[in-house]
């Protein structure tokens, strides 16, 4: 009987696996790594301003990735005149949660390493492929296309249908930033699960390129 009853109970926890951002369950080996991160970086328009050697391989990466995938001119189109700052901390959000990145100014990412209580922030990496995708959205104009054509919403993180206190909302920009850094890290579940959003990224976005990782 017990043996069961445990096997009953542990069904719903199997099937609750859906992570709160792809910035848990994305894989950073999917990445390509850069040569020279700091001439990549340069090459590509992008500047930085307080990162440490890790977190410039972090963009440099992104970088690299995407070069890789399309070519020098869309990866340029895709981030040059980024500016990245990684900061020991910005604080709490509106809502009293620590806010590990913002864009408040435009075509600026703005990234915490730390929360003000000293909670160390994880999965910093996955979280700057996120805003990325922020801030490809707003350079390209891509969030109104993104609702247009795509008419099934995506749902395989919380975070495209739900804030971090649990509150379900209906902005389209965190699907799309959730769907932007899915398609560069977590690429075999968004096609699968959410094969136009998949569409959308390749054909807009990855001149047509299947995202690494399949
Ligand atoms: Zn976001």
């Amino acid at each position: 009987m017990l043996k069961i009853l445990s096997f009953i109970l542990l069904i719903p926890t199997l099937a609750y696996t859906k992570p709160h951002m792809i910035a848990e369950v994305g894989k950073l080996s999917c990445l390509d790594r850069a040569k020279s991160p700091k001439s990549l970086i340069k090459e590509m328009g992008i500047t930085t301003s307080g990162t440490k050697r890790s977190e410039l391989k972090v963009v440099a990466n992104t970088a690299e990735t995407i070069a890789k995938m399309t070519n020098d001119a869309q990866a340029k189109r895709i981030m040059s005149g980024l500016k990245v700052f990684f900061k020991k901390t910005l604080g709490n959000n509106s809502s009293g949660g620590c806010l590990p990145a913002h864009q408040l100014i435009p075509r600026q990412i703005h990234m915490g390493r730390t929360c003000p209580n000293g909670y160390k922030i994880p999965n910093v990496e996955g979280i700057f492929v996120h805003e990325l995708g922020h801030f490809v959205a707003n350079k390209l104009g891509l969030y109104p296309k993104y609702r247009a054509q795509v008419k099934k919403r995506c749902k395989i993180s919380k975070y495209m249908y739900q804030t971090s206190s649990g509150r379900k909302h209906k902005s389209i920009n965190e699907e799309f930033a959730e769907v932007f850094a899915a398609y560069l890290i977590y690429p075999k579940k968004l096609k699968r699960k959410c094969p136009q959003s998949y569409e959308f990224m390749r054909k807009k976005l990855f001149l047509g390129s299947e995202a690494a990782c399949l």
